[in-house]
């Protein structure tokens, strides 16, 4: 199992770190894994010139996996938008053809009061938002501003999906579902927008092929009034690009803990970048007070997806709940009554935990 390794910027080093150390253990009771580190975004601005050079690009190409931290960070603000760090990412995402992303919401019991939402909607809450990546209005063509016959300006984009792109993402998303709790909802706006009346109706084809999940079918305005409402109905969501984008950032957020957040992007042959959701955090990088739980649970969710690893998976999963249970908490998910740590003893507790 080749890892490759991008820090990135900011407390991109610190949190992979804990991330590496828990891959660590798993390595010396016998699992088969090799890493290898790269630089990408302002890191590689750095070192090569470029967000995503060369060196990084032949690194992700021969991995099995890549685990990132994050990018991004003042020091980088200025530069022309090609070479800014964020360009790395969109860059990497497209050269690996990273068409799945899978951002889970989870709240553990103990940070309920972490959420914004009463503890009752939210505590336990565990969904799965599975998103399309690189297809939909986003990438449509055509696309473009311009000046319309009647000689007034105008802009325009296209949603657009292909049956085949559909498919891809539905085969992941009933595949996630059966190793689940077997409930998938699928978000259209099928009542007014043909491409996702045609999503619908893919959706429902495939079904056939999962008669083991229970597939239903919801619009995305409803599903955002209902994510808020009571979201613990959700199991598995799957949805096209821009609802996804939406979607996964207000799930994520009823959870109210970004330093907790793992996320996945796959290709067709479950190779994926592993990352928190979180950005680089300037303002506390090089401090050693960064969560690096979202990165240890992204280590997670590598080898469940990437390398068919579940109970070793879970075991990672545990070892996290074990720490909050044991009142361990960083600065941003600190409340009174428990232990504050730093990013490193936070790693060690989990590595203790294993
Ligand atoms: P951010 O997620 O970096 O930070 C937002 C707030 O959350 C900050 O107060 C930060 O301290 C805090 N935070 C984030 N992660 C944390 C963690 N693990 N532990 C504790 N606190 C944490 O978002 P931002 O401030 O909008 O962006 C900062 C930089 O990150 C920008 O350059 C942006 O472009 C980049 N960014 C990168 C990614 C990525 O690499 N995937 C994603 C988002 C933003």
């Amino acid at each position: 199992m080749k890892i490759a390794i991008l820090p990135g910027d900011g407390i991109g080093p610190e949190i992979i770190a804990q991330a590496q150390q828990v891959l660590e253990v798993l390595r010396q009771e016998g699992l088969a894994i090799e890493t290898e580190q790269a630089p990408l975004g302002g890191a590689a601005y750095d070192a090569f010139g470029q967000p995503y050079p060369e060196f990084t690009q032949k690194l992700c190409r021969e991995a099995d996996a890549v685990l990132l931290g994050a990018v991004g960070g003042p020091a980088y603000d200025q530069l022309e938008r090609p070479l800014r760090p964020e360009r790395g990412l969109l860059a990497i995402r497209k050269d690996l053809n990273l068409f799945a992303n899978l951002r889970p919401a989870i709240l553990y019991p103990e940070l309920a009061n972490a959420s914004t939402l009463k503890p009752e909607v939210v505590s336990g809450l565990d969904i799965m938002i599975v998103r399309e990546l690189t297809g939909d209005i986003y990438f449509g063509q055509p696309r473009g501003m311009g000046v319309n016959a009647q000689g007034e300006r105008e802009a325009y984009n296209t949603m657009r999906y292909s049956e085949s792109e559909v498919r891809r993402i539905a085969h992941v998303a009933f595949g996630i579902a059966l190793k689940r709790n077997k409930k998938l909802c699928s978000v259209d706006k099928a009542n007014v927008l043909e491409t996702t009346e045609f999503w619908k109706e893919i959706m429902n084809d495939v079904a056939k092929e999962y008669l083991q999940v229970e597939l239903s079918h919801m619009y995305v305005d409803n599903a955002a009034m209902q994510l808020v409402r009571y979201p613990k109905q959700f199991d598995v969501m799957v949805t096209g690009n821009i609802f996804g984008d939406i979607l996964s950032d207000q799930a994520s957020m009823l959870t109210g803990s970004i330093g907790m957040l793992p996320s996945a992007s796959l290709d067709q042959n479950n190779k994926g970048l592993y990352e928190p959701s979180h950005g680089s955090a300037p303002d506390i990088a090089g401090k050693d007070l960064a969560n690096p739980l979202a990165t240890i649970l992204s280590t997670a969710m590598m080898l469940r997806y990437s390398f068919g690893l579940e109970a070793e998976a879970l075991r990672v999963e545990k070892a996290v709940k074990t720490v909050l249970a044991q009142g361990y908490r960083t600065g941003d998910i600190y409340e009174a009554g428990c232990q504050k740590v730093s990013c490193s003893a936070m790693g060690a507790a989990v590595v203790a935990a294993l």
